[in-house]
């Protein structure tokens, strides 16, 4: 009698057990699927311009670093985009420049590295976040550049542009910019001058991380706009 109390309690607790583990998997595969996103297997390199020794432009009243700028304009922009189920890769995800321990050459080698990250990246678009400078501290407005050349990049550039006007307010044009990271591959590539750091007004927008997310956001906007537009699977 004894042992088949027992025999049934180990019976029950074995059920138990069983029906504890599906509820589990079940409540995990409601989760999982209800915070997955859409796969659009559309790969984006962002890459966050400067970075260690090369801090860029220096902001005139709050000497903020560009590189800094760049950096929370690129991760919340990798949110954006990964939310929306883009792969995402980013050139640099850390305040260091890309240029290891050396002393020497570090912005050639830190622009290489940056070349090799795009190669291999095997993107669909690559988008370098900037900030820009002036003497003057009368220039306002964000700015897109393309590859001189690049018909694909300028039909981008100029989709972004417009995108960047109706959210922000820039009256500027997209433009041909000989600019070394536009020309690392094949892949359509953009240089995104998001404002001026020499211009106090749009130094005080530019160092707020609310207008950083704006940013990221109208860039954000701007990639699905054109990318949506080349491939109708998404949405
Ligand atoms: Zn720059």
């Amino acid at each position: 009698m004894f042992l088949l109390l027992k025999k049934r309690n180990i019976i029950i607790g074995l059920i138990v057990v069983a029906l504890t583990v599906s509820l589990c998997l079940a409540v995990t595969a409601t989760v999982t699927s209800a915070y997955s996103v859409p796969k659009t297997g559309i790969t984006v390199v962002i890459d966050a311009g400067h970075g260690g020794a090369d801090g860029g432009v220096v902001g005139v009243t709050t000497s903020v670093k560009e590189s800094d700028v760049n950096l929370s304009i690129a991760r919340s922009l990798k949110h954006f985009l990964k939310t929306k189920g883009y792969d995402v890769v980013m050139t640099r995800t850390t305040t260091d420049g890309l240029y290891g321990m050396t002393t020497k050459n570090r912005k050639l080698k830190d622009m290489q590295e940056r070349k090799k990250i795009i190669e291999n990246a095997n993107a669909d678009l690559v988008v370098s976040i900037h900030c820009n400078s002036y003497p003057r501290a009368d220039q306002t407005g964000a700015q897109v550049f393309y590859a001189p050349g690049s018909v694909d990049g300028k039909q981008k550039a100029e989709v972004m542009q417009s995108v960047l006007k109706d959210t922000l307010g820039t009256t500027r044009s997209a433009m041909s910019g000989d600019y070394f990271i536009l020309q690392c591959s094949a892949v359509p590539s953009l240089l995104v001058e998001c404002g001026f750091l020499t211009t106090p007004s749009e130094e005080k927008l530019l160092v707020s991380s609310e207008y950083q997310e704006k940013i990221a956001y109208s860039i954000f906007t701007g990639i699905h706009t054109m990318l949506s537009s080349d491939n109708p699977s998404i949405t």
